[in-house]
């Protein structure tokens, strides 16, 4: 089947009669297959509207052709269905009339390469891993939209999180070379577990795992010119674009990995084909949000896209982004090398890629291979759901919320203190003593003061928002705020300004186990998070719907 789309616009001048038509007439044929045949149809009409010398009313005859074909009996049953739409309007200004129809936002792409140029210690485990070559490269990727009143940079890192220093360094640096405000500027991570250490004084388990090398310090301290790079590089490509938008599915890749086990515990990755696992303690996200930028000539420039799944597939010590560069390879071989893809981790703190149904090995570079190419599949199988957006304003807003500290009795501190000096040992204490130890001692460092948690929002028009939160973010939460959210398109980037460790959810705090005894912050926190999340969408809602 293929449907085509005929239009003839035809104008009436100014101090002429309505149904003096004259002049201007065009005709295309889109094929059903351009997703953007919308767009191509503005761009059209907005050529022929500008030729025809600022008319007072436009029709416009649509003319919608649709070819059948029996793949049967092809020549016998071959028909072809035409239907005719009018329609007419009044018009003063053409380009503010069709400027809610495509956008005109000016929108760039930049990308640095972050791969630690020497060996370096790697981040993700309790343990030390030093790099020995690369796999793939780390990048930071930029996007920077500009509406002409407001303009926003998203940047995304291949990196297992985002420390406050580098945030708050990167963010200083661009409002002074850039002029982008702070708030202005989302910085999150996709939580590549092979990636270096980020060097940060303040984590116990890094000084214990990494931040003793010279070359982690170093790393870090040149981590903030890079992503002002990145952004650099994406503003000096801004051009117009229009944004579409769709929320694609994905069943079959993620996995809560918190299970109700036989013995009434909650169990965290209990292993594969474990007849100890009666169910799911938690759900998983099928939702995969993606909002694609389209240049002025219909190709198109840019995707983000984002999962909840926990990005710890391939191991090892090759430096990796991990499976979106499979996914960033598959969507290059369908819409070209210079299609920029932005990939960003949703909440996801409590679910990965592990299948305990089946025993099939799933670790390393194939398996991240084969999660990078069926998400790119995912994408593509819902690419005919992409529409435009509606509405091209900025919206930007954050709050600081107070998360109070975890507790502890006052006699775990030397315990905790005789456990970190065992880490490194060549018999180290078991995980989950390194896992408590480790918060404690990062509790103890902030004494008294809570732990202030970034939740940033950026919307465009009614449709589409940005939510970026610190920390791994137990997915039930992240679903709580997409179900509560008024745009039909909603993002949730995790490990987003700063990191916090694990947010699980008020139920999950009564279950017990490895998230809930590594988080730093208090039951009910995530849901602390969730409010405020919710609350600033509807406040961005209600200016969206006024612009
Ligand atoms: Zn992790």
């Amino acid at each position: 089947m293929k449907i085509g789309l005929n239009w003839t616009v035809r104008n009436s001048f100014a101090g002429r009669e309505d149904n003096d038509f004259r002049g201007i007439s065009q005709s295309r044929v889109i094929p059903y297959s351009k997703p953007l045949s919308r767009m191509y149809v503005n761009l059209g009409l907005r050529q022929v509207i500008n030729e025809a010398h600022q008319p007072k009313r436009i029709q416009i005859q649509i003319q919608l052709v649709r070819h059948m074909a029996n793949t049967t009996h092809p020549k016998k049953f071959r028909f072809v269905c035409v239907s005719f739409l009018f329609l007419a309007f009044d018009v003063t200004d053409a380009k503010t009339t069709f400027a809610c129809e495509a956008p005109h936002l000016e929108v760039g792409f930049g990308r640095v390469d972050i791969t630690p140029s020497r060996p370096t210690p790697m981040a993700g485990y309790y343990s030390k891993r030093l790099s020995t070559e690369s796999h793939d490269p780390l990048w930071a990727k930029a996007t920077v939209i500009d509406d002409g009143t407001t303009l926003v940079a998203m940047i995304t890192v291949d990196l297992i999180g985002t420390t406050q220093w580098f945030v708050d360094e990167t963010r200083s640096l661009l409002s002074k070379q850039v002029n982008i405000a702070p708030e202005c500027i989302m910085i999150n991570a996709t939580h590549s577990h092979t990636g270096p250490v980020l060097f940060d004084p303040n984590s116990s388990r890094y000084n214990r795992f990494g931040n003793e090398a010279s070359e982690s310090k170093q790393y870090m301290l040149e981590l903030p010119s890079k992503l002002v790079e990145s952004v650099q590089k994406a503003i000096s490509a801004k051009q117009p674009m229009t944004v579409q938008h769709a929320v694609g599915e994905e069943r079959q890749l993620a996995f809560n990995r918190r299970f109700f086990m036989t013995d009434g515990t909650v169990g965290w990755n209990p292993g594969k084909r474990n007849p100890r696992i009666v169910r799911e303690a938690g759900p998983t996200d099928d939702r995969l949000p993606m909002i694609a930028f389209y240049d002025q000539q219909g190709a198109l420039n840019a995707l983000m896209s984002n999962f909840s799944i926990h990005l710890d597939t391939v191991g090892g010590t090759q430096w990796s982004a991990d499976m979106p560069f499979t996914m960033e390879q598959s969507i290059e071989r369908v819409f070209g090398p210079k299609c920029h893809l932005q990939y960003s981790t949703g909440c996801c703190g409590d679910v990965n890629h592990i299948d305990v149904h089946h025993a099939f090995d799933q670790k390393g570079h194939s398996e991240a291979a084969r999660i990078g190419t069926r998400l790119a599949g995912a994408v593509l199988r819902s690419w005919q759901s992409l529409k435009p957006s509606a509405g091209n304003r900025l919206h930007v807003s954050n709050e600081l919320v107070k998360l109070p500290l975890a507790k502890h009795a006052a006699d775990r501190v030397e315990w905790a203190n005789s456990i970190s000096e065992r880490a490194t040992h060549d018999k180290p204490p078991p995980f989950i003593e390194m896992v408590e130890a480790f918060r404690i001692l990062d509790v103890e460092s902030k004494h008294g003061e809570p732990i202030v948690a970034e939740v940033q929002v950026f919307s465009i028009g009614k449709d589409i928002a940005w939510i970026a939160m610190p920390g791994e973010i137990f997915v039930q939460l992240g679903l709580a705020i997409k179900d509560g959210s008024p745009f039909s398109t909603t993002v949730i980037n995790e490990l987003a300004n700063g990191s916090i460790g694990y947010v699980p959810t008020r139920q999950a705090y009564a279950q017990g186990n490895y998230e809930v005894i590594s988080a730093r912050c208090v039951q009910g926190s995530g849901e602390m998070l969730v409010d405020s999340a919710l609350h600033q969408l509807r406040k961005h809602a209600e200016v969206q719907n006024k612009k």
